[in-house]
């Protein structure tokens, strides 16, 4: 059975279409993104709303919902101490329920696509599934020999490998679920380490989603210990001969931005967590003249605090602004862009992202009766500068609708919240 809405305006990647009317055939796919027309019959009237694409989370952790507000005025390296220490107490059911937390806020803001990387495992990428969304899903290691999350997992780094790639096996072909390797970073993973990743990823076609370039203190630990810089460092052991999607990018050089184009490598542009932990701007500017595959993502909330991309559409664009003296290097419909088709492509969800025929149907409902609306500049205008995620309404994701007038359809929202509270009184006792 096809669904049509109708809403006031829709954005299009040939721009605001309005009125609106989309229909989603039985498979999920859109079938017709255009003006309304007539004998059309209407399965949602969303008269009032705006239609765009959903947002895609180009890199998260979303368990770690948990550690809201944690280590909150602390440089880089402190806060990774005091997130790496709630971890050692983290149990399975702890990552359930972050996780959960996580998808609901996501879902409630508009988001639709994330790509994560923290403990995963079948049990929590069936969660994913059954709540509606799609996630690029990276089962997290440092080293080889140690164990990422002790009270969750017994598994080695080296094995947490295999069980990305027997993960990725049993997903095959799963439009919702996809896998990649999830080496946190270049300076706590040995070199051997990152070569055999690329070599395996080179072998199954499985990306790699790593943080690379975060903060200064990352640049010089890396400068001392093997004479490169971050990214060059990788560039040397071939990694990039693999597909990669590097999360941050802050402090990339010349060469180093012109080795991502080269070579096809994906940065995620992270400006809140980058801002807040201290870290810096990334050149995001240089990236785009580059011809860099990006996206635009919040990191976990321990270092955001939300998972709104609305606030990262808004920073995104303003932030290299005033960081350049000049209103013309960013646009807002460049970011949003990134947030949406060229996101879903950069996380390997090609067939999201934009509403026109043939894509499957990710789709957000904003309310356009909010006073922030009123009046309102162009859809682009309003969806960069003005809006937030309070405005979505409803979300749907390969024509399911996951998210009604405000209401979960797929996640017991009060149940979740309680269990957060639970255990995060029992994980955090002090706060
Ligand atoms: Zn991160």
């Amino acid at each position: 059975m096809t669904t049509i809405v109708r809403a006031d305006t829709m954005l299009t990647p040939a721009g605001e279409v309005s009125p609106a009317e989309l229909e989603i055939d039985d498979a999920g796919r859109i079938s017709y993104a255009g003006t309304p027309r007539s004998g059309s019959i209407v399965t949602h009237d969303l008269t009032g709303h705006a239609l765009m694409p959903g947002l895609v989370n180009g890199h998260t952790h979303g368990a770690m919902t948990l550690q809201r507000g944690i280590s909150d005025d602390e440089g880089f390296m402190p806060w990774l101490a005091a997130v790496q220490e709630v971890e050692q107490g983290l149990t399975r059911d702890d990552i359930v329920v972050g996780l959960e937390v996580a998808m609901l806020e996501m879902i409630e803001t508009g988001t639709t696509t994330f790509a994560d990387m923290y403990h995963w495992d079948a049990g929590l990428l069936e969660l994913v599934r059954d709540a509606g969304m799609r996630v690029l899903a990276a089962p997290a290691m440092s080293t080889a020999d140690s164990v990422a999350f002790p009270g969750v997992s017994p598994l080695t780094g080296a094995e947490v490998l295999d069980e990305t790639e027997a993960l990725a096996a049993r997903f095959a072909g799963d439009a919702q679920i996809k896998l990649a390797y999830g080496p946190h970073a270049p300076y706590t993973c040995p070199p051997e380490l990152l070569q055999d990743i690329a070599a395996r990823s080179k072998r199954s076609g499985i990306p790699i989603h790593i943080h690379v370039s975060e903060s200064r203190a990352e640049v010089a630990q890396m400068t001392e210990q093997y004479g490169r810089t971050p990214a060059a460092h990788l560039d040397s052991l071939g990694f990039f001969e693999a597909r990669v999607l590097a999360a941050h990018c802050v402090h990339l050089t010349d060469d180093e931005i012109e080795v991502f184009a080269r070579t096809g490598t994906g940065a995620s542009h992270n400006p809140v967590s980058n801002l807040k932990l201290g870290c810096g701007v990334a050149r995001l500017p240089e990236m785009l003249d580059a011809g860099i595959a990006l996206t635009i993502g919040t990191d976990s909330v321990a270092s955001n605090n939300s998972l709104d991309l609305f606030e990262e559409l808004k920073l995104a664009t303003i932030l290299h602004r005033g960081m350049r003296h000049d209103a013309s290097v960013v646009s807002a419909a460049q970011v949003l862009d990134l947030a949406t088709r060229q996101g879903a492509a950069t996380v390997g969800f090609p067939e999201t992202g934009s509403l026109e025929f043939g894509k499957l149907a990710d789709v957000i409902a904003l309310d356009l009766g909010r006073t922030s609306a009123t009046p309102r500049g162009s859809l682009a205008s309003h969806l960069t500068f003005s809006a937030t995620g309070a405005d979505v309404r409803h979300v749907f994701i390969g024509g399911q609708h996951v998210y009604a007038d405000g209401e979960h359809l797929t996640l017991d929202a009060p149940a979740i919240r309680e269990r957060a509270h639970a255990a995060s009184a029992r994980l955090r006792p002090q706060t």
